[in-house]
Parts: structure tokens; sequence; C-alpha cells
């Protein structure tokens, strides 16, 4: 079989995926980066009403032109209290930030600009014009006006405006469901006692967070034997379950991929198994069971979280509606490499930033796949394109973030 470049197995993958059409209804308080299934637009006015900005006086701002006369102080609006009469010449009400503006005021005197002469005498010691410091009505939005538009990603300012136009829940895109499957009878849960031969079944734990920081909902289905008919309940039950993702870890190196392949097989899924031109994460598979998706997972420890970087994150991201992020940065090599053979290295690195802003890339002494010490000590994967000739140290070079 040849090898499918990693360009093709991501289009072939990524391109396909549309947002869930699922939607579900949150309150505000649980729909912080959560995607906007439709328009908000505003129930109410805000403000709705013309509101002062600062602290000071209601004011005619004809009655504060010089020779400076006094005013009369015929009352008080505060923020929740509006005042609630009307004001004519010669007279002001006091008044607060927030605080509707009273009728016949056009204009708030600030109260560093007024001189207070009795209880209810106020005179002013700077002339204001019309409208000063006044928050017209409606001067945020009006009813109706679209505050976020579907698609958004809710922020927090996206949150607090949908509040303040009067909405107490959102309807936001579904999260994707991924079910989660380690294979292998060697497996054992973290915690558990680890026989002679044994390993503990740690990718579950990096994938499922990959899978959960790409936007998705993880349903945790453990570790099943190298056993056909279990490994199909548990596919079964993804299906029933109404998993949008399925996905295998372990099972599909050459040898036993046939196994996890034939349970897939025996249950109609168009399945593709391809041997991707990458190191590491060489044996992938990806098809679809009805609307479900599956993704075969290489076992090695590295060579999953690789593979679910580049395919199942992306892919993730893309169902739960969240916009596509390039794949790669630039920065420069902080370590000379040597050339590279057909398939594309992702090379676990560490990324620094230097003085000068420069993204220096410096590689990682051991890269076996089984080496979950070194991936976890690696913040990028430096990519080494297929056939890439030797490299010096302060080339470019572009890498993939792991965090
Ligand atoms: P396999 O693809 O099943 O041949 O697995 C390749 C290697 O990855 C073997 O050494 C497995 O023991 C190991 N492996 C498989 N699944 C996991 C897992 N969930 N966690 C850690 N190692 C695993
Ligand atoms: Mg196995």
């Amino acid at each position: 079989m040849s090898l499918l470049p990693v360009e093709e197995a991501f289009r072939r993958i990524i391109v396909s995926a549309n947002p869930l059409a699922r939607r579900e209804r949150l309150p505000l308080r649980l729909a912080a980066g959560r995607i906007l299934a439709e328009d908000v637009r505003a129930t109410r006015t805000q403000p709705g009403f013309d509101a002062s900005a600062m602290d000071g006086y209601a004011v005619r701002a004809a009655d504060t032109a010089a020779p400076f006369q006094p005013l009369r102080v015929i009352g008080e609006s505060a923020a929740g209290r509006a005042f609630g009469g009307s004001i004519g010449p010669g007279e002001t009400v006091r008044i607060f930030t927030g605080a509707p503006v009273p009728e016949g005021a056009d204009a708030i005197l600030i109260q560093e600009d007024a001189e207070r002469l009795s209880d209810d005498t106020v005179r002013p010691t700077e002339t204001v014009r019309q409208g000063q410091h006044i928050r017209p009505a409606g001067v945020d939005f009006s009813e109706g006006a679209l505050l976020v538009p579907a698609g958004s990603r809710l922020s927090p300012g996206g949150l607090a405006l949908a509040a303040s136009g009067g909405h107490p829940a959102l309807p936001v895109v579904a999260r994707p469901r991924v079910a989660i499957l380690s294979t292998g009878d060697e497996l054992v849960l973290p915690g558990e006692a680890v026989g002679p031969s044994q390993i503990v079944a740690s990718n579950t734990f990096g994938i499922a967070a990959l899978v959960e920081a790409a936007g998705g909902e993880v349903l945790d289905c453990g570790i099943a034997p190298d056993d056909e008919v279990q490994i199909g309940e548990h596919l079964d039950a993804a299906v029933a379950d109404t998993a949008d993702v399925f996905v295998t870890i372990g099972g599909a190196s050459v040898g036993d991929h046939d196994l996890v392949g034939k349970v897939f097989a025996s249950r109609g899924v168009a399945l593709d198994f391809w041997k991707v031109a990458m190191r590491p994460g060489k044996p992938l598979m990806a098809g679809r069971l009805g609307e479900m998706r599956i993704v075969g997972l290489p076992g090695n420890p590295a060579s999953s979280m690789v593979a679910a970087t580049l395919f199942l994150g992306p892919l993730v991201r893309r169902l739960a509606g969240l916009p596509d992020r390039p794949l790669m940065r630039s920065g420069v090599l902080a370590a000379a490499m040597p050339a590279n053979g057909l398939r594309a290295d992702f090379v676990r690195s560490r990324l620094t930033v230097d003085e000068d802003g420069r993204h220096l890339v410096e590689p990682l002494p051991r890269q076996d796949s089984s080496l979950l010490s070194i991936y976890a000590a690696a913040n990028v994967l430096l990519y080494r394109p297929p056939h890439a000739g030797p490299a010096d140290p302060g080339a470019p070079c572009r890498f993939v973030d792991l965090d």
C-alpha cells in the first residue's frame, strides 16, 4: 500500500465535515466559548432612557452661560430612582451616574464644575453645552438590533452584550460527542494493578483532553481487549448513544489492524485504511457509519497524540462549528537537522521566544514514538517536509502547536 501524503489525509477527513445541525439552549453562564447557532437580537433598547454619564447636576445648558447664576436644586435622580418631575428655567436636579435625566434638562454639569451655595442652591463655574455628559437612549443598541451574529464564538464581551440585550439563555451548536475506545489485551487503567506483561492505557486521557480542547464532549468507552465481539459491542453502543465520532486507539498496526478493521467491516463501515506518509503516526483509519464518523488512531502514545493533533482535533473543531485555524506557524531552527526521508516528520520540540521575538524551535533528543516523557516535554512539533534537505541552525521552519 502506498503512502498517503499528510495533506491528502487531512483533506479527506476534514473537508467534508460541517458543523453539527444539533443545537442546545444554554444559560449564559454555561455558554462561554460556545458557537452561537442563531443571530442574537436585542429584546430591549440600551439605555432605555437618557442617562447621566457623570455625577453632578442635570441642567438646561442655557442656564449655565456666564455670568453664572445660582440654580435651585429641586430634587435628586439616582441610578434606579428617577426624579419624577421636570425642571424649568433656573432649576436643577442633583444627579448620579446611570440615573435618568429629568425632563426639561439637556446637559449634565459635573459636580467638579458646580459650587454648592446652600442645601437648595448651586452655582455653575463652567458653561456646559447641550447634550454634554448625557448618554442618549439607545446609544448602545436599540430593540431589534443584531447583537451577536450566528456562528460567533461566544466571548466574554459577547455574553455580556447578550445579557444586556435581555437574553437569559442562548442557542448554541451542540458539542460533538466523541466516543473513545482503547483496544489491547495488555492495557489496564491508571491506578489498577499492572501485571507483568501489561501497561497502563495512557492515550485515552491525552486524546480525551485534546477532544475537549477542540470543543468536543468525550464518551469514555474505556478499554476493550483484542476481541472482535467486544470491540463490536462498543461500536454498537456508540451508535446507540448517538456519538458523532467513534475513535479507536491501537489495533491498527500491520498484523492486527484487521481486527478493528474487521469489526468496522462487519457493521458496514465505509472504511479507508491508510498508511499516511508521516512519522510518527503512520497507520490511520477513517470512515463513516451512517452519520457517525470513525477515526482509528495508532496505539503508540506519541503516534496517537500526533495523529489526533493533526486530524482528530481539526475534525472535532469543524463539527463543533469552530473556525479552522492554521495548523502551522513559522519559526527558526535552534539546532541543525539532518535531511529527511519520504515521510513528513513531526519532531517533538521545545519552542522558546527570544528577545527579538524570534520563535526558536529546539528538537528534543529522543524521538521514539513510545516515549510519553518526551512527548509531554514538547510544546510544539517541528515539521520536516518529505525529502527536506539538511538544515542549519537559524534556518526557517514550520511547527505545530501542542498546547
Ligand atoms: P497497537 O497499535 O495496538 O499495535 O499498539 C501499538 C503500541 O501502542 C503497543 O505497544 C501498545 O501496547 C501501545 N498502546 C496501544 N494502545 C495504547 C493506549 N491506549 N495507551 C498506551 N499505549 C497503548
Ligand atoms: Mg494492540
